[in-house]
């Protein structure tokens, strides 16, 4: 067996890992976007180190765009095998491989007005900017995929088989166990997806893998811990939602990611009001792929973990209550922006970089009786990372605003294992088989070594290699 790091190699974007069996079947286990850098979005991405139409299988461990964005060009590039990923990963991806093919469109319609005017000058370079595919691509996606259970074991032939396992981290996100008879002998390779963090809310724990020789695993937050918190989400959203909409009598703006933490956000203020301790204060969900996403999440409460299938039963909708408005129209947005009176706003992008948030954080960032809530990971420089910096003004639309806001964080909603986490799911997986070797992608170069570094001090560790591939590096796995 063949395995070639093709993505988030020393990186946190573009999965993409190539399995080759001596059989001559190629797998590729996620096919991500790579946006580490926007001027190389193109390069990175508009080609393949491989021949797509070799491709037999395509695994799909979950719907964000670093794992799944790049599927519809692999079609459009000649893939025509079989996408095995979950339900709620299919219709997830759907939705934003759709969202990623509208904000290609925007940077397109802008390289397409140089290039017409350059072409009048007949200094126009290379054809007419494109997306990297278009919208049949993405039905074709569709029409390819086969939704499995986790749980369920799939047989290709005598000689392949698939498990799959949840892995918390958001709806429908799975691991994936290969393994393949070679040479007289079974090889177990598990490749983790993205992980999630212990405890999380609507998605159960990472399942462990058993029987493994091989361990592809996630790393991003190899190295960092999460805040300690002993306070469970509802206490934390409580406090927050009391200080600022009750007593200060502001708004509480909380920047949340479309898929996964705006839907744990509601979800815990759903829990608050049910339980009777929710004051009367107005929420407004206001993102439109985070309002399609939510009614997927709606759909498959059986991808969810016990908490949460016991509170649908019990109340019906896990997300609606009455005092919770959805916004859908842009107008709407721009005046709940403004509204004079407290509430809650979630709204996305995570990090505060575009998306309607944006606009709710420039209006708001200014009045002291204001708190913006930051819920997740910021990458170095974003909005979110500036404002949690302490910065006494932040430049927004090119213009610099005073923050007299409270700015606040929280990990209580993180979709990823922290540092301590990652290593127990590491011992507990070699606990239960026979590792080799433990290859660490989707992670800061620095993060990545923190962890190897760590590991390789570990007693339970000291028979594994810990490897850190390079993008184009392979492996002979037997
Ligand atoms: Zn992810």
């Amino acid at each position: 067996m063949k395995l070639t790091f093709w993505g988030a190699a020393q990186q946190v974007t573009g999965s993409m890992h190539l399995v080759e069996l001596e059989s001559g079947t190629k797998i590729l286990i996620d096919c991500g976007l790579d946006y580490e850098n926007r001027k190389e979005f193109e390069d990175k991405n508009a080609s393949f180190p491989f021949k797509a139409a070799d491709i037999d299988l395509l695994i799909l461990t979950h719907a964000h765009i670093d794992h799944s964005g790049n599927v519809p060009n692999l079609i459009k590039q000649g893939f025509s095998g079989r996408v095995f990923c979950s339900g709620p990963t299919l219709e997830l991806s759907g939705y934003l491989l759709q969202d990623s093919l509208n904000i290609q469109m925007m940077e397109v319609r802008k390289k397409r007005k140089i290039y017409f005017r350059n072409k009048k000058k007949k200094t126009a370079k290379g054809g007419v900017p494109e997306a990297l595919y278009n919208k049949s691509h993405i039905e074709d996606f569709v029409e390819m995929a086969y939704a499995m259970e986790p749980g369920q074991v799939y047989e290709y032939n005598e000689e392949l088989k698939l498990e799959f396992f949840p892995s918390g981290h958001i709806l429908g996100a799975i691991s994936v166990k290969i393994s393949a008879f070679e040479n007289g002998d079974w090889i177990h390779l598990g490749l983790t997806g993205d992980l999630g963090n212990t405890n999380s809310k609507l998605v159960p724990d990472p399942e462990f893998m058993h029987g493994l020789d091989y361990l592809v695993s996630e790393s991003t937050y190899g190295g960092r811990k999460h805040l300690n918190e002993p306070e469970k989400a509802e206490e934390i959203m409580l406090r927050e939602v009391m200080d600022t909409c009750v007593e200060r009598k502001g708004k509480l703006v909380i920047p949340a990611f479309s898929v996964g933490r705006t839907q744990a956000i509601l979800f815990t203020l759903n829990q608050l009001y049910q339980d009777g301790k929710f004051p009367k204060v107005k929420v407004f969900t206001d993102s439109p792929l985070a309002i399609k996403s939510t009614r997927i999440y709606q759909n498959y409460t059986e991808f969810l973990n016990e908490e949460a299938q016991e509170f649908s039963r019990k109340h019906g909708s896990l997300f609606s209550f009455p005092l919770l408005h959805v916004v859908e129209d842009e107008r709407e947005s721009e005046y709940l922006s403004v509204l004079p009176e407290p509430c809650v706003i979630v709204s996305a992008a995570g990090m505060v970089e575009g998306g309607r948030i944006q606009m709710h954080v420039r209006n708001n960032v200014g009045h002291p009786e204001n708190t913006i809530l930051i819920a997740g990971f910021c990458a170095e420089n974003t909005l979110g990372d500036r404002l949690l910096k302490g910065q006494s003004f932040v430049e927004i639309n090119q213009k610099e605003r005073p923050v007299h806001a409270a700015i606040r964080r929280t990990d209580v909603f993180s979709a990823h294992p922290d540092h301590a986490q990652l290593v127990n799911y590491f011992e507990e997986t070699q606990k239960r088989g026979n590792l080799k070797k433990l290859f660490l992608v989707h992670g800061d170069k620095y993060q990545m070594q923190l962890l190897k570094t760590d590991l390789d001090g570990n007693a339970d560790f000291v028979n594994v290699e810990v490897e850190t591939p390079l993008r184009g590096q392979q492996f002979i796995l037997n």
